[in-house]
């Protein structure tokens, strides 16, 4: 489905070039101005001031008062034992057996693995899918808005999300996640995340773009050696079709605790419908037959021979 006709086929008749992010880890420092930037502009309440134990992530994941989270996954090396190069080998004397291989702590060094997480606006949201009041819809830029004013807080968008985003509020049920900003975007202005963030790891603009931009940055980084730079949710065939907001991850995208084949969990309802309805359908003509059949004069009977 092309960006364009996602937003028709939400009603939107001249709809403007579809928007998202690029989410570059390899230039997140870690600063959470980003997470900071969010709950400002959204007036979103405190979600629990508490230390987590967990690194510096005292958030600890997206929910309904956390629409940006900053994730930091701490990782040792494995430490590798020193290597001869560039030091001068000197000749063995006679009965002097190889020196004992240096033995390592396994300790290596430290690496932090910092990543902005947020909605990932699917190009088929699930969430929307299953939403009964409308609260959830798609805007005219492509991306998945939740209206608090309407949901009505059953509940169902929270199980439907392969990603685990969306989250209900505690105190009444109704459901919260990041909106990309729809009140900022309306107004020609980038999302307040974006905005704040200082290195530009949070890169907002015509998805188009953005998918270009992302593949000549992995190609760099995988140039320079960087093995493990990919990106997360760019390819519109996925299992989600895409994603709106996408990722240059430098690990598997399990280490960061994303999914790493996202399927859109509506995605066999038209075929449970189809087969619901020839299940009807049969039932419906059983009864039908068994209402003609009992009308009907009885058999006669068949007279007894001796
Ligand atoms: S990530 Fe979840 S909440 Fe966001 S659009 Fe996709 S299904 Fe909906
Ligand atoms: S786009 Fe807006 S609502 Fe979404 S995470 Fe960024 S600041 Fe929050
Ligand atoms: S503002 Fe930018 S650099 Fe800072 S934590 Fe967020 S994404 Fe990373």
């Amino acid at each position: 489905m092309t960006n364009r006709q996602l937003a028709l086929d939400a009603g939107h008749p001249e709809p403007p070039p579809r928007v998202g992010f690029f989410t570059d880890t390899s230039v997140c420092i870690g600063c959470k101005a980003c997470e900071v930037a969010c709950k400002e502009w959204n007036a979103i309440p405190e979600d629990g001031l508490t230390l987590s134990g967990m690194s510096y992530d005292n958030t600890q994941g997206l929910g309904a008062s956390t629409w940006r989270h900053v994730a930091f996954i701490e990782q040792q090396t494995q430490q590798q034992p020193p290597t001869p190069e560039g030091r001068t080998q000197l000749p063995l004397l006679a009965g002097e057996s190889e020196a004992a291989p240096v033995e390592t702590t396994g300790a290596g060094e430290l690496r932090w693995l910092m990543s902005s997480d947020v909605c990932k606006h699917c190009t088929h949201a699930a969430c929307l899918d299953v939403c009964p009041t409308g609260s959830l819809f798609r805007t005219e830029f492509g991306t998945v808005v939740v209206q608090e004013d309407i949901c009505n807080g059953c509940g169902y968008c929270v199980p439907a999300c392969p990603y685990g985003v969306i989250e209900q509020r505690p105190h009444d049920g109704r459901a919260f996640k990041c909106t990309m900003c729809y009140d900022r975007l309306g107004a020609g202005q980038e999302p307040a995340c974006a905005k704040a963030c200082p290195t530009e790891s949070i890169q907002f603009g015509p998805l188009d773009e953005l998918r270009e931009r992302a593949a000549l940055r992995v190609d760099q980084l995988q140039e320079s050696g960087v093995e493990g730079a990919r990106l997360y949710g760019h390819e519109p065939d996925d299992g989600v079709g895409g994603d709106g907001a996408f990722f240059l991850l430098l690990d598997r995208p399990e280490v960061y605790g994303l999914p790493p084949d996202p399927v859109v969990t509506t995605r066999d309802l038209p075929t449970m419908w189809k087969h619901a309805g020839a299940a009807a359908l049969s039932l419906a003509g059983g009864i039908a037959l068994s209402f003609v059949l009992s009308g009907l004069p009885p058999l006669p009977r068949r007279k007894a021979t001796r």
